[in-house]
């Protein structure tokens, strides 16, 4: 960006099995000075759809972003559906590598066109200060073969840490598909972009290398996906709800969380909300299914909707109103109806869809956003529960000028010193998602240790601690958790490079014929064999290496202090899994 120039490179044969999060931590690794601003000309934004992204493998569809953390300061990846990994897997691009920034002083505003064997920078000052819904709509209006977009809303422009990446609906111009965490919005605004546009007309779908391998993976992981009860199919033979994401997402959890008592609730004060039931997945399906009662085709409200061409098992939904039928916001998944929702004390669920709905269109992550929000109530600038209360202060955003708009979206520590609040819910500066690590302890492990920051996608272990693999459960307030955070922390840095959506954990781990599909589609696709763990560790061992290279110590895979001594109801309990504990997740590196 510092000259406006593009260059092609062919993929090195030492890259040949690396893509999305793998491709994304190798070129920050390799690449970025650890201790650069992550605002300044020093750090890189690195963009790379996963492995089979693009194929028919199910689900495979993910796009990976990367960079130096705004937020952490550390090495960051964020992956989110949408329609970009699909077509740059089709015109044939493993990764983007954007780099330096335009001169000092510069007004513009740039977005980058690709398409097959073309990239153009090109000036769009008209794309920047305007909300996402209007900025995609015109893309796809500019650009009628309706292209993958992402890009950085108004918050990221404006440099915030609690800006997210942005990508639109696979059928229309919602930018609901966020790559949220970390800050990396604000990494693409430093470089001056507002959009990243790819265009796959002419382009072809990627051949996998053993064709029969691969095709014999595809159907086994496609099956053993339907038949779970997680992940699988809309209804049953008798028409009952079946595939549990398909019919309530994953807001499926805010009542099983909340009934474990792990629902962190107004600040992480307590595990369970009152108001659970009425802003969870049931509620949305309920919701629904009246809309397309009372208003037949015109209702807009959708369960069972796929992020990405190819997601079989479609956990995103359309939340309507209640009195129209039309669209109120898409999606509305777990982590946000908790962050902006119980984690607020706010148990309104058309208020919870507005909060997700303007975030959305500002671009910013709704994980940090709300905890960045009850950092501003349990600093006494908005009360617990006021949910019209919040939507005007997000509305400050709007406004360039306005301090507490710029305050809302400086991510949960800012705020939260700014504030003098005492109780800031954060690991390597970025907020924890919807599970109380005192409640659930293996998370806990997971949130201290990952080169990510405060993430439950970097290893998430509810998975055995709350709802269990092959039957077994592990008990969630077991302190030795150190091996089970570390293997999924391996196994999701695989996961998270492949394309896969990591929700196939629930069908790979409780069935063998799902891991099998997975690791067949891979190997079948690379014509060789890769074993996962050792992958998943040649992945965190660069991000660690990257992260004690730009200054972290075993000091910051700790958990924040109210969490070891202020115990939460209603199981009244701490976090107490010992440091050396703690420091046995990496112990080899
Ligand atoms: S399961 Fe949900 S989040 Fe995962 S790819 Fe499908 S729609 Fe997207």
């Amino acid at each position: 960006m510092s000259d406006l120039s593009h260059k092609w490179e062919e993929l090195p044969s030492k890259y040949e099995s690396l893509a999305g999060r793998a491709f994304t931590s190798t070129i920050v690794a390799e690449e970025v000075d650890p201790t650069c601003h992550p605002l300044r000309e020093f750090n890189k934004f690195v963009v790379s759809p996963g492995l089979l992204a693009g194929t028919f493998a199910p689900s495979s569809g993910r796009l990976s972003v990367g960079g130096k953390s705004p937020l952490t300061g550390g090495i960051k990846e964020a992956n989110a559906g949408g329609l970009t990994a699909t077509k740059l897997a089709f015109i044939n691009i493993r990764g983007i590598i954007i780099e330096g920034i335009p001169s000092a002083g510069t007004k513009d505003w740039y977005s980058i066109l690709l398409r097959k064997d073309k990239c153009e920078i090109i000036k769009t000052n008209d794309y920047a200060g305007i909300g996402l819904y209007d900025l995609l709509t015109k893309i796809w209006k500019d650009y009628p073969s309706k292209p993958g977009i992402i890009g950085c809303g108004m918050a990221g422009q404006r440099l915030s840490k609690g800006a997210g990446v942005f990508g639109n609906n696979i059928e229309n111009t919602d930018p609901g598909r966020y790559a949220g965490r970390g800050g990396l919005g604000a990494v693409l605004g430093s470089k001056r972009i507002v959009a990243i546009i790819s265009d796959d007309t002419g382009g072809t779908r990627p051949e996998p290398k053993d064709k029969e391998k691969f095709d014999n993976g595809r159907k086994k992981l496609r099956d053993a996906l339907n038949e779970h009860p997680v992940t699988g199919r809309l209804k049953d033979a008798e028409g009952n709800p079946f595939g549990g994401l398909k019919n309530f997402g994953t807001n499926i959890l805010q009542n099983i969380i909340n009934e474990a008592g792990a629902l962190p609730t107004k600040g992480f004060k307590e595990g369970r909300f009152e108001h659970a039931a009425k802003i969870s997945g049931e509620a949305v399906h309920e919701l629904v299914d009246k809309t397309l009662e009372n208003f037949g085709e015109k209702s807009e409200g959708i369960y069972g909707h796929p992020c990405h061409p190819g997601c079989v098992m479609a956990c995103s939904n359309v939340v309507p109103y209640e009195k129209t039928g039309k669209a109120q916001v898409s999606p509305l998944e777990y982590e946000s109806a908790w962050a902006l929702g119980s984690n607020l004390g706010i148990g309104v669920l058309h208020d919870v869809a507005e909060l997700n709905r303007l975030c959305n269109d500002l671009g910013l992550d709704t994980i940090e956003t709300g905890n960045t929000l009850a950092m501003l109530m349990q600093g006494g600038l908005l009360k617990f529960g006021d949910g019209k209360g919040a939507i005007e202060a997000l509305k400050q955003v709007y406004d360039e000028n306005s301090a507490l708009g710029r305050l809302v979206c400086s991510g949960a520590l800012t705020a939260g010193q700014a504030l003098g609040v005492t109780r800031i819910p954060v690991v390597k500066g970025q907020s924890f998602p919807a599970y109380d690590p005192r409640a659930i302890s293996g998370i806990g492990v997971t949130y201290a240790t990952s080169p990510m920051g405060g993430d439950h996608t970097a290893g998430y272990t509810i998975a055995a601690e709350i709802l269990g693999i092959k039957g077994e459960r592990e008990d969630p307030r077991k302190l030795e958790k150190s091996d089970l955070s570390r293997a999924f922390q391996a196994t999701t840095a695989y996961i998270d490079s492949t394309g896969y959506c990591l929700f196939i954990a629930f069908c790979i781990l409780d069935m063998d014929e799902g891991f099998g599909g997975m690791t067949d589609t891979v190997n079948g696709f690379l014509g060789k064999e890769i074993d996962v763990t050792e992958y998943g560790m040649n992945i965190l061992k660069k991000e660690y290496d990257f992260n004690r290279r730009a200054g972290f110590t075993k000091k910051d895979d700790r958990l924040p202090e109210f969490f070891y001594k202020e115990p939460i109801p209603p199981h009244n309990v701490t976090f107490d899994v010992p440091n050396e504990e703690l420091d046995k997740v990496f112990k080899d590196f």
